[in-house]
């Protein structure tokens, strides 16, 4: 039998199946060759017994990718949520976050809460400066309940890693998408609070058939780990159509005949992101001497 691995605490595993949740160990030639099974992987179980719900995990389908924190396989999208205000949007940390999914190759969408409290002009402003990241964004508001639906449709029939700032939102989304699939909020809430004090094993929380959401716990400040200053802008997608610049490599920071400048200067791509591009640059360009 198929399933979805979605929750693993000390070798024993929660299996999400079509014939519900299965409670399973690994079979042993795992551990022999190193395999830790992953929140996320698609696996074959043996039943062992069907009115107990218990298996054995006898395979693990090869994983297409795998996110280091949290440690989750087959992710099909990053859903990063920010406020439009309160806490006020750090956006150097949004491109941060951005560039680290996107150099573990996973796409992202992003959305914008509490679009009640945020004024029309910053709204558009901020979507005008993301238009062109590489993936979706929407604004909504998980008071007002609106734009809800379309999140909906982002995260339908995906495995979605959630982050963002403390305080964005991220709960109360989740409880929103929640309420109409399934009937148990309080269990779901309950999921979330304890996920969100033990940073050691997350867990997935089935929304829909085949929607799984992991909530990523709470963070203060996201560094990027692995990107060398020469890589980031690899990873702008608004810099892809302005290239050619006269020199190559071209750091599009201080070298005369930079197509990336030029393009900014011309309300081509958004002076923010470019801002940011260049601050997020020296950063790691400092991170590398050391
Ligand atoms: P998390 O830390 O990202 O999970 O954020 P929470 O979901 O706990 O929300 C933090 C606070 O913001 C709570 O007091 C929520 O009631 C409030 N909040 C969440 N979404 C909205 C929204 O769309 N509009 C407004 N005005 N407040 C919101
Ligand atoms: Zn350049």
């Amino acid at each position: 039998m198929q399933g979805k691995i979605i929750k693993g605490v000390g070798g024993l595993y929660e299996v999400d199946t079509d014939d519900g949740i299965y409670s399973c160990r690994a079979k042993g030639i795992f551990r022999k060759r190193h395999i830790k099974p992953l929140i996320g992987d698609n696996v074959e179980i043996e039943v062992l017994s069907g009115c107990e719900k218990q298996g054995v995990i006898s395979d693990i389908k090869e994983r297409f990718n795998e996110l280091i924190r949290p440690n989750v396989a087959n992710v099909d999208l990053a859903l990063i949520i920010f406020a439009l205000k309160d806490p006020v949007p750090n956006f150097v940390t949004l491109d941060k976050m951005i560039l680290q999914y996107r150099y573990q190759k996973i796409p992202v969408d992003i959305c914008f809460n509490k679009d009640d409290l945020a004024g029309d002009d910053f709204a558009k402003e901020v979507l005008d400066n993301y238009s062109g990241f590489g993936g979706r964004v929407l604004t909504v508001s998980a008071k007002n309940d609106s734009g809800i639906d379309e999140v909906r449709g982002l995260i339908s029939g995906k495995l979605v890693t959630v982050a963002g700032p403390s305080g964005a939102g991220k709960s109360s989304i989740i409880n929103c998408l929640c309420k109409e699939s399934i009937s148990e909020v309080g269990e779901i809430s309950e999921k979330l609070s304890r996920g969100r004090h033990t940073t050691r094993h997350s867990e997935i929380i089935p929304v829909d058939k085949d929607t799984y959401i992991i909530d990523t716990p709470g963070f203060g400040s996201f560094e990027l780990f692995d990107i060398k200053d020469w890589q980031l802008s690899e990873y702008y997608e608004e810099f892809k159509s302005h290239l050619g610049c006269r020199f190559t490599p071209c750091s599009h920071t201080h070298e005369p005949g930079c197509m990336v400048k030029s393009a900014v200067k011309e309300g081509m791509i958004p002076q923010m992101r470019y801002d940011n591009y260049v601050h997020i640059y020296e950063e790691a360009k400092k991170a590398r001497r050391y």
